[in-house]
């Protein structure tokens, strides 16, 4: 079953390891297949150099397991969440990159410095909240999830137009048209958390709103003039 789209999620998840975003099983990489609403993800624990693609677990969005000998990854249940409440995404990815993280530990947005950021998300990517002592001990993963769409909505974000978020003490999570596309935003969300923590440092103003619309509609929505068509 879904035997192209688990090579694809395998290929996905290797992408974190080249990427340089993840050591040990650390991370995660899920695609839906918005026909059948079933999701491929990765399997729980098993390292990258041993994982082959048949061991990508196929889960549907009620978050029970349709195929596959392994127990998906612990955050399998954030990863429905965000496929029920963000209806146009395809891909997610989650690592515990070490500037992302920074940034999530200090409970603090992403602010955009520069064209870099605007080219990739419309804005600051935002930090969620903590959650709460009961959000914890329950449905933890489920609830995360929950906290991160919660966000966008209260702070009215498209997330179409900010492929990313940064779940307070934890990490980031990211999405994109399939998974190897979420794989990237965690790499480019990376390098962008990487260049606002030093331009911090340096007492840096955020990039001007003309810049930041500039770049950020060069490269999105109808009127894109950014590369080939
Ligand atoms: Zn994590």
């Amino acid at each position: 079953m879904l035997e192209s789209l688990k090579q694809k999620v395998y290929e996905a998840n290797l992408r974190l390891v080249e990427y340089k975003l993840v050591l040990f099983t650390w991370g995660n990489v899920s695609e839906i297949d918005r026909e059948t609403g079933l999701v491929v993800i990765k399997p729980s624990g098993v390292s990258y150099e041993k994982m082959k693609p048949e061991d990508m677990v196929v889960m549907n969005l009620d978050g029970e397991k349709v195929e596959g000998e392994l127990n998906p990854s612990s955050d399998t249940p954030t990863h429905l969440e965000l496929y029920r409440r963000f209806p146009e995404i395809g891909g997610v990815a989650h690592t515990h990159s070490t500037f992302a993280v920074s940034f999530a530990q200090a409970a603090s947005d992403i602010l955009c410095y520069g064209t870099t950021h605007a080219d990739f998300a419309f804005g600051s990517v935002p930090c969620t909240r903590d959650l709460t002592k009961e959000e914890i001990e329950g449905e933890y993963e489920l609830n995360t999830g929950k906290v991160i769409a919660e966000c966008f909505e209260t702070r009215e974000i498209d997330y179409n137009a900010v492929p990313a978020v940064l779940v307070r003490s934890h990490g980031p999570f990211t999405w994109g048209k399939n998974g190897s596309d979420a794989a990237k935003n965690s790499a480019i969300l990376e390098e962008v958390a990487k260049m606002s923590y030093l331009s911090r440092t340096l007492d840096a103003e955020p990039a001007n709103e003309h810049i930041q619309k500039k770049h950020y509609f060069r490269k999105h929505g109808a009127n894109a003039y950014y590369g080939q068509k």
